[in-house]
């Protein structure tokens, strides 16, 4: 098989290429004409214009899987994958450090239709998993890499979980990215993305994608459709542009990522870092076993002298903003970003607190960032 660039470039284009385009254009158009009643009805929601096809044939290609759709974001994916995948009376098991759009559903929306959820009682210790589940437990529901504290979860031992209670396995797979790790390979039935991150890759539209085999995709594909949660050909078009570059992205994010990681590692004024990459990282030998790279996201904890505030006064490379993937370096506090709505005191067992740090690693020169970020905690 072509390696993970050739395909980004070159899966999913339309053959032959329509009008000669080499680059694909956009199909600014809500429907298209239908003379024969034995053709398939093209119109913009149901994601079957070139726009959108070709993306599908490119993500499921990236992902390894049989077929893949695009959505107008990553919690559009998300909802319409548990939405189609669940039914009153259903219940899902989950470990419990999530992105919070996730668990906001998980509490709010899926109850009033009746599915519940139980979370594993202890995310590391499979022994522990069959605790969480009920007679009715249809679906498991896990992320690659979590956020902030960037664990990767024993996803073999998901797999076999799964396979053991017969559970239909649905995996986030934003913070990894194909380029990193393919749930498919593992044996994950359905990965999801937040398409806005290192898909997309500029910070500058919003997108969600879902891949996974036949017969399930035609299922959540029906429930996109009557949800409507389609991609605009616009932003069709930018997510397919940033796709092709996908792997030097990432692989250059990965490089960087671990570069900043030691030299955090090595500083006074930082008590803990936490990066896949490194040795010490609990999940470091897990993660090199399943991973192509450790991903661009660095978290990282100041020691208690350190001056919060000076530290961010005093960084001119990333900026100061939620998110993640794009081209620009971003650095947050959970506290008050993706973590802002979290039980203090599970934020406080996890380890977030004021003096918690993530980064996501653009792609600026690597001893740039490495440079501004130390010298701001020299003088933190
Ligand atoms: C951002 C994000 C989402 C939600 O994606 P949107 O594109 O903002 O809807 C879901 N999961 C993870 C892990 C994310 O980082």
């Amino acid at each position: 098989m072509p390696t993970l660039d050739t395909r980004a470039i070159h899966d999913g284009e339309p053959d032959p290429r329509i009008e000669g385009a080499v680059s694909l254009p956009i199909f600014q158009t809500a429907t298209y004409t239908h003379e024969d009643p034995n053709d398939e009805v093209r119109y913009i929601r149901y994601n079957n214009t070139p726009n959108h096809e070709a993306l599908h044939g490119k993500l499921a290609s990236l992902e390894a899987t049989d077929d893949a759709l695009v959505t107008a974001s990553g919690m559009a994916a998300i909802s319409s994958t548990l939405l189609s995948l669940l039914s009153a009376g259903d219940h899902l098991v989950a470990p419990q450090s999530l992105y919070g759009g996730t668990l906001d559903l998980f509490d709010d929306l899926l109850p009033r239709f009746d599915v519940g959820h139980s979370f594993f009682p202890k995310a590391d210790d499979p022994s522990t998993w069959s605790e969480a589940l009920t007679d009715s437990t249809t679906v498991l529901y896990a992320e690659s890499l979590t956020n902030p504290l960037l664990e990767v979860p024993d996803l073999e031992a998901m797999v076999d979980f799964a396979d053991k209670h017969d559970l239909i396995t649905v995996i986030d797979n934003t913070f990894a990215s194909p380029a990193n790790l393919r749930p498919a390979e593992i044996g994950f039935d359905i990965s999801l993305h937040s398409g806005t991150k290192y898909l997309a890759g500029h910070s500058d539209l919003a997108a969600g994608v879902v891949a996974g085999p036949k017969d399930l995709m035609e299922q959540i594909g029906h429930t996109h459709k009557l949800l409507g949660g389609m991609l605009d050909p616009h932003a069709c078009f930018l997510l397919h542009r940033s796709l092709k570059t996908l792997g030097v992205r990432v692989r250059q994010q990965n490089e960087t990522a671990l570069a900043l990681a030691e030299a955090l590692d090595n500083h006074d004024a930082i008590e803990k870092v936490r990066y896949p990459g490194l040795p010490e990282h609990p999940d470091h030998d897990r993660a090199t076993a399943l991973m192509d790279g450790f991903g661009g996201m660095v978290s990282f904890i100041l020691t208690p002298e350190t001056d919060v505030a000076a530290f961010f006064d005093d960084l001119t490379l990333p900026i100061r903003a939620p998110s993640l993937g794009g081209v620009e370096s971003l650095i947050t506090q959970p506290i008050h970003t993706s973590h802002a709505s979290t039980d203090p005191a599970l934020r406080q067992k996890m380890g977030i607190t004021d003096r918690f740090v993530r980064i996501s690693v653009g792609l600026e020169g690597t001893d740039d960032l490495v440079d501004d970020v130390t010298s701001a905690l020299d003088q933190a």
